[in-house]
């Protein structure tokens, strides 16, 4: 049956993206000196379901760097890979109530419950190095046949900001050798910190990301190719993860506001997943002081209300 009927859809969405259009707020990242070149008024929704309806609005064939959206599915693999228990007590899983490049809860790695969680930085370039198998090319090869089923095609390397970001990464840099210091990192820090960086550039259209959340919708299996990426219960845990940590410091804010788990990166994407039903990716770069995509999350907020009232949370009203 029908999840959400295609006119409802449309309906939501068309409002949604005339309601925020006009919103001027927010900044482009720029501590990624090639982010902050992306034409701020760049604005597209798209919806795609998890019986594979696809409903875009705007610049949604337009490719952005996915940055921190990509983290929920690199985490899936390893949390596949390595279980849902290794990742708890190796990576963390929990809220870190500090911005996403903090290395303050990377501290807590000398303690018994680590602080931090695969969608932070610390933790996304720890999973990055848990990645199989460990050579380096291979490795890479395996985050980016990972990204390509999750988004249904291939995917490129946006090389201008791979240099951008390789060029200006002292800060991650620094958390990389750290989690080598407190053992949670696997072999070369400086390989983990490249690949990392690497996944970061993958470019990706606001039609993309909304199909690679419709993926997690739907269990882990592609709408549309029917590929089996992850398991129901490793999609189950991303989709947790990014429930309570999915757009950083103000994710509490969000899920308050929303109620959705989702996940944004600084080149201005979000992606929210409604489970069972659909996806929705926004993009628009400019920035609030968390690093996301301000127009967006205004966005989805509307979508979300006009399409089932309290988010994830169905109280039967
Ligand atoms: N590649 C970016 C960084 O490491 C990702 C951050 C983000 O999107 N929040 O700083």
């Amino acid at each position: 049956g029908e999840i959400v009927s295609d006119a409802q859809i449309k309906a939501a969405v068309d409002k949604a993206y005339a309601a925020t259009k006009g919103i001027t707020a927010g900044k482009d990242a720029d501590y990624i000196p090639a982010l902050a070149e992306v034409p701020p008024d760049l604005f597209g929704i798209a919806v795609v379901t998890v019986d594979g309806r696809i409903y875009t609005v705007g610049d949604t064939d337009h490719p952005f760097a996915i940055e921190s959206a990509s983290k929920p599915f690199a985490a899936s693999w390893v949390i596949e890979q390595k279980g849902e228990q290794w990742v708890e007590d190796t990576i963390g899983v929990n809220q870190t109530g500090l911005p996403f490049n903090s290395i303050i809860a990377l501290e807590s790695h000398a303690q018994a419950t680590p602080a931090m969680n695969p969608l932070v930085n610390a933790g996304a370039i720890a999973i990055v190095s848990w990645i199989e198998p460990a050579e380096p090319k291979a490795r890479w090869q395996t985050i980016q046949q990972l990204m390509n089923d999750y988004a249904g095609r291939a995917l490129d390397v946006d090389l201008t900001v791979y240099r951008s970001e390789a060029g200006s990464s002292e800060h991650n840099r620094a958390i990389s050798h750290l989690l080598k210091g407190y053992g949670t990192l696997n072999g070369d820090p400086e390989v983990a910190l490249d690949l990392y960086t690497r996944q970061c550039s993958i470019h990706v259209t606001a039609q993309d990301l909304a199909t690679m959340g419709a993926t997690l919708a739907n269990g882990g299996t592609h709408p549309i190719t029917g590929k089996k990426i992850v398991s129901p219960a490793a999609a189950e845990k991303t989709l947790a993860i990014m429930s309570t940590t999915g757009l950083y410091e103000t994710s509490g804010t969000w899920t308050w506001n929303v109620g959705l788990p989702a996940k944004s990166g600084v080149g201005g994407g979000i992606v929210a997943v409604a489970p069972g039903r659909f996806a929705i990716a926004t993009f628009a770069p400019p920035l609030d002081a968390a690093g996301n995509s301000v127009k967006g999350q205004k966005a989805i907020e509307l979508i979300v209300h006009d399409l089932i009232g309290s988010g994830m949370f169905d109280t039967g009203r």
